[in-house]
């Protein structure tokens, strides 16, 4: 029986083994990725769930790698993090969001005012240099500031509670919008969501998954709603993916919607295609 244990150490201890060096390797393959043009972003539409017109559309990256093919952000995201190459990369991403979105405002002036989101990693928010940096790309981009979002996680806005505050701040000062992602699976505290500059709940598509099948995930996606209004906060479900799950956010006063069902996230020609015709559903 010991004999047998300790095979199943060495295998096990072989397959971290291959899978460390997996993610080593794909460290080194990511430093190159921006200059050898694999990173891309996609934009799926945020639609308004009264009238299924476009409000906008969130940013989301794309790796597409010679060697390890198409990676997941869910994947790469945490390795560049680690790596430090996040902050270039998301620097890249805002400045390419934030020249498109100022092309359409331009090209399209029917679209009043169209967002932009862009994910903003804990690594990008803890830099003291982000601030400015934002700055700078609104300025270059001539973007009007109020038509970008920027989406937080609760864990990446409260691992330095006090230096996250004055960042956002500043931030706001702008004239940005912000937006808590994923909300309600992270730990944020009541008190501290009310001190949070934040305009925007994105309601995490686990709990819109739910939404009719899952009573406890009605309940608690009723509570989110009180409580945006309370806040007087905006409010996007993720991941919709049926007709009853719209027609239950519909009831609970939920503004926008974004998810599958309206549309995948799309290329900068087909989402620019989608402008056009201004209505998803
Ligand atoms: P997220 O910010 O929560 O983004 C939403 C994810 O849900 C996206 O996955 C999107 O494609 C997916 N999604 C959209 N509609 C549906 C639906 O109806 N059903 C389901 N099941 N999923 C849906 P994606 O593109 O794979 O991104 C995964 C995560 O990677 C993002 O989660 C975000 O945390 C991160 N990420 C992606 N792009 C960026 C980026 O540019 N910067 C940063 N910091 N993080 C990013
Ligand atoms: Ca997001
Ligand atoms: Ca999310
Ligand atoms: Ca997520």
């Amino acid at each position: 029986a010991k004999d047998h244990g300790r095979n199943r150490a060495e295998i096990y201890d072989a397959a971290m083994q291959i899978k460390l060096t997996r993610h080593a390797r794909m460290d080194v393959a990511l430093r190159f990725a921006l200059e050898r043009n694999e990173l891309s972003l996609v934009y799926q539409p945020k639609v308004s769930l009264s009238d299924g017109k476009i409000k906008g559309f969130e940013v989301l990256m794309r790796w597409d790698s010679p060697e390890y093919g198409k990676i997941s952000p869910a994947d790469f995201i945490p390795i560049a993090e680690a790596s430090g190459m996040m902050v270039p990369i998301g620097i890249w991403a805002m400045e390419k969001a934030c020249r498109q979105l100022a092309t359409w405002q331009h090209r399209y002036t029917h679209i009043g005012n169209l967002t932009v989101a862009i994910n903003v990693s804990m690594r990008q928010l803890l830099q003291t240099t982000f601030f400015s940096q934002v700055r700078e790309i609104l300025e270059s981009s001539q973007v009007i500031p109020s038509s970008i979002e920027l989406e937080l996680t609760e864990t990446s806005a409260m691992a330095n509670p006090m230096q996250t505050m004055e960042t956002l701040s500043m931030l706001k000062r702008l004239g940005l919008r912000l937006a808590l992602d994923d909300f309600g699976t992270g730990y944020s505290s009541l008190a501290y969501l009310q001190r949070l500059p934040i305009d925007i709940l994105k309601i995490d598509k686990a709990f819109v998954q739910g939404l009719g099948t899952s009573h406890s995930d009605r309940e608690i996606i009723h509570l989110m709603m009180a409580l945006a209004k309370t806040l007087n906060l905006e409010t996007v479900a993720e991941g919709v993916e049926t007709l009853l799950q719209i027609q239950e956010l519909q009831k609970t006063g939920c503004n926008l919607g974004q998810g599958y069902l309206f549309s995948p996230p799309l290329s900068t020609d087909e989402a620019e295609a989608m402008i056009r015709n201004s209505h998803v559903f």
